[in-house]
């Protein structure tokens, strides 16, 4: 997703605009509001503390410290926000029947996806890794602040939900400074908090998924937030096949459900970036279904025939420009 327009909620107010290099992402801020240099500070410091916390290549983090204790007994102690990110993960998890699985960590590295030596592991591995993704072995301590995963081998992933978690922790915090007009885009994730210099609705791009240069669709955003997920951000190609680097956690194998992305639209942040995940797994039936029996988000879904479907709570304002590029769109209706 790209920022398209730019500016401050009073005319000759040019907002405090960061940009940086987070979580393996770019990362750009702007803030508007009276406090708006020490909010934005603020923020940066929130983003850099959730990833001293979150990141499992880290060595010092706590992620890194919970996978290094996996199977030993040993519950490990973590922060708050650790903790929130792994229950919520877990509640995601449950949610979706298995498509979204954080504990899907052992197969991203089968896979070279974090060492970057790609490779297609072997079914014989694949088998003797499976039974290590399993979200259900990571425990929990009730209400508490310590967490541990039951086998050895076991190892979590926050690929997938830490961005959506630290943009809605974002937004809060922004909210403290007395901040109501803000875009924060965390990689594809995107917080449009009130409106533009115009006083209108930020207006965020989906991109084209085969195309870095062009976009589908612009949505106007206002006190929302969207997720993308889509396979071509991270790839790789072997004998003429494009490996995705989003796993199916039931098969082990990258994920080929015809999509090319997945946006995800609703007022939680962290949900979305776990749902834009999980139903760039499920496909579009499934993804149709799952939307059907949740009235609470709205999704664009961009399938590998070029065909854009947008649910039906999208369509005002919707501003298709996919023409170009040989895309049609459907609306899906309830
Ligand atoms: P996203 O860009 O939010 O879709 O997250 C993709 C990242 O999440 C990957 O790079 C992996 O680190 C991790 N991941 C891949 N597949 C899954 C999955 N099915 N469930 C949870 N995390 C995943
Ligand atoms: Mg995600």
């Amino acid at each position: 997703m790209i920022l398209s327009g730019c500016g401050a909620p009073s005319v000759g107010d040019v907002g405090a605009v960061r940009t940086l290099f987070a979580m393996d992402t770019m990362m750009q801020l702007t803030v508007y509001g009276e406090h708006q240099e020490e909010a934005v500070d603020a923020a940066q410091a929130e983003i850099s503390r959730l990833e001293g916390l979150l990141s499992r290549t880290r060595s010092d983090s706590q992620i890194t410290a919970l996978n290094r204790h996996a199977g030993d007994g040993s519950p490990v102690a973590v922060d708050p926000d650790v903790y929130s990110v792994l229950s919520l993960a877990q509640e995601y998890a449950r949610e979706v029947d298995g498509a979204f699985d954080i504990t899907v960590a052992p197969i991203m590295d089968a896979w070279g996806f974090v060492s970057k030596n790609y490779r297609v592991p072997s079914q014989e591995e694949l088998a003797r890794l499976l039974p290590l993704v399993d979200g259900e072995q990571l425990r929990l301590e009730e209400g508490g602040s310590t967490v541990q995963l039951a086998k050895p081998g076991m190892a979590v992933d926050l690929g997938a939900i830490a961005k959506g978690y630290t943009a809605g922790r974002v937004e809060a915090l922004l909210r403290s400074y007395g901040v109501e007009d803000a875009l924060i885009v965390l990689g594809g994730n995107v917080t449009a908090m009130g409106r533009n210099y115009s006083g209108d609705p930020w207006r965020v791009a989906v991109r084209d998924p085969l195309d870095g240069e062009a976009y589908l669709g612009i949505l106007p955003l206002q006190d929302v937030t969207a997720s993308t997920s889509g396979g071509y951000e991270r790839y790789f190609e072997q004998d003429g096949r494009r490996y995705y680097h989003i796993i199916d956690p039931t098969t082990g194998l990258t994920a080929d459900s015809g999509l090319l992305s997945v946006t995800v639209i609703s007022s939680d942040a962290a949900r979305n970036d776990a749902l834009s995940t999980a139903l760039f797994v499920m496909g579009t039936e499934r993804a149709e279904a799952f939307w059907r029996a949740h009235g609470d988000f709205e999704m664009v879904l961009v399938q590998a025939d070029k065909t854009v479907l947008i649910t039906q709570g999208l369509e005002e304002g919707w501003d298709f420009r996919g023409e170009r590029n040989g895309y049609q769109y459907e609306i899906l209706h309830r």
